[in-house]
């Protein structure tokens, strides 16, 4: 009887096949500290580099960290661009369905789904068309320490819904296990920084005003993007919806 093949069995097997591993990046910790250790991984040959814009509502300098660390270890950098921003996403679902809550929620996170997934899913298929591969390991920074939805996520897996008669999927979460001190250990040890909203005291980065950002990460966004801040607040007032996943409205959540 063969033995069960391990995660590392696994990804020699897609190595060995020529697979084309895909290092999401939004230019946060995770994402940074896991291509890190891709790169130790994986053969530089076989890998890409995808930052899903979210334009003006992400950070500044995320773009910029996630193709600095790709143009370093001389990976293809591609940004996947949404048809609509956040605020434009927003106020459509309002104006088509002003019964309903316009904002995204924790639950069904069209923002991630339309801003980010989707974006990233159809730069990749045209990479791989034109690059001649079949098969695709979409890499992600998540960790289980982030969430209980993200504790339960397996840290591979083959991914049928994005699987289809051209191109076979699977998703990696090569730092499922780490902490967020064993995050920025590997970005220190790497000789890199982190972006520097984690100086100002920032737990997450993507979206400067996350629906489920802790008070502190929308106090630093409030701060270092005052007119940001007041197009989201402007937002909030024109739907009559929150866009925190607490309900809170946002100058009451910086108050
Ligand atoms: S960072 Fe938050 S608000 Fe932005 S796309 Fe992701 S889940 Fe949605």
């Amino acid at each position: 009887m063969s033995a069960t093949p391990t995660l590392n069995d696994e990804i020699d097997r897609l190595i060995a096949a020529g697979a084309l591993f895909v290092g999401n990046h939004s230019g946060g910790k995770d994402s940074q500290a896991m291509l890190v250790r891709l790169l130790e991984r994986v053969p530089a040959a076989q890998m890409i580099v995808v930052h899903a814009s979210l334009g003006e509502m992400e950070w500044p300098g995320a773009m910029e960290l996630a193709r600095d660390q790709a143009a370093a270890a001389g990976l293809p950098f591609i940004v996947a661009h949404a048809t609509k921003s956040l605020l434009e996403m927003v106020e459509r679902r309002f104006e088509s369905r002003p019964e309903v809550p316009s904002w995204p929620s924790a639950s069904t996170r069209q923002c991630t789904s339309d801003l980010k997934r989707g974006p990233i899913q159809r730069e990749v298929r045209r990479y791989a068309k034109a690059n001649g591969y079949k098969v695709i390991v979409n890499c992600l920074g998540l960790r289980a320490q982030e969430s209980p939805g993200r504790a339960k996520r397996a840290p591979f897996r083959r991914n049928e819904r994005d699987s289809n008669s051209v191109n076979t999927w699977y998703e990696w979460l090569p730092i499922h296990d780490l902490s967020a001190p064993e995050v920025f250990s590997i970005i220190e040890q790497a000789g890199q920084k982190p972006h520097y909203a984690y100086a100002e005291g920032n737990d997450r980065l993507s979206c400067v005003f996350c629906i489920m950002a802790n008070k502190r990460d929308l106090k630093n966004g409030r701060k270092l993007r005052p007119e940001l801040f007041d197009k989201y607040v402007a937002m909030e007032k024109l739907t009559g919806y929150t866009m925190h996943m607490s309900r809170i409205p946002l100058v009451d959540l910086v108050a």
